[in-house]
């Protein structure tokens, strides 16, 4: 039991918090920034492909993701969030529970490819497959089956900005989007591609992996198709 005058104090507090709570102004959409999350593959222990004797995958993916980053705050439109933003190891399944528990408004996965000799070369994305969608009926009953439509079309969508934008930085070197589910992506309810950025094992793409100013205009190409991206989507 509380006695009168602690029921007053109780209720004199209540009536100020609600007060507070109504002044507090809410942000119209238009405020409302975009949450962006990218994610720079790899880290830590787990290296990724080797680039040199002194550069991994890891190194790079990380370089490209924090000049993306600072690429975005110039246009103080959106809120990034990084999967990393240092040398660490964090798993496939730590970085599926960060997104699943953020909820971003898209997702951008940076890899490096290697591999099949070094003349192969060229940017390749991969967005989340239709074909792997959980069971329609079950989503045509729950009611999430637009809403998962909506963001496996917006993952194409954007794939399909990314490329075009890429494009200009390795002319007709795209080898291509490429609709198949990554450990990443797999079930995700998140627009989101990864992109593999270009080959360590072709001298040339290694040489533009590893400078400052090409990583620079990759990221540059990147968050125009982040902005396009929400233009076109909201
Ligand atoms: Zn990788």
């Amino acid at each position: 039991m509380l006695s009168l005058t602690k029921k007053l104090m109780l209720l004199t507090g209540l009536l100020l918090l609600c007060t507070v709570v109504y002044e507090v102004p809410s942000l119209s959409a238009a405020e409302k920034k975009h949450l962006v999350v990218i994610d720079p593959a790899h880290g830590g222990q787990e290296s990724g492909v080797k680039v040199t004797d002194k550069a991994e995958e890891k190194d790079v993916t990380l370089a490209i993701a924090l000049a993306l980053q600072k690429e975005l705050a110039k246009e103080g439109l959106y809120e990034v969030a990084l999967t990393r933003d240092s040398d660490k190891t964090v798993s496939c399944e730590d970085r599926r529970k960060y997104i699943s528990k953020i909820k971003p408004d898209v997702l951008l996965s940076l890899h490096i490819n290697a591999g099949f000799g070094k003349n192969a070369e060229g940017f390749e994305i991969y967005y989340p497959g239709f074909s792997n969608m959980p069971d329609q009926k079950k989503l045509v009953k729950d009611g999430t089956k637009d809403a998962k439509n909506k963001y496996l079309n917006d993952s194409v969508r954007f794939a399909q900005i990314i490329q075009k934008n890429l494009d200009v930085l390795f002319p007709r070197k795209g080898r291509g989007l490429r609709e198949a589910d990554t450990p990443l992506l797999e079930g995700m309810s998140v627009p989101g591609v990864v992109v593999e950025i270009g080959f360590a094992t072709n001298p040339e793409e290694r040489k533009k992996l590893l400078t400052a100013s090409s990583q620079s205009e990759i990221a540059k190409a990147l968050a125009k198709s982040i902005k396009l991206f929400f233009q076109v989507t909201s």
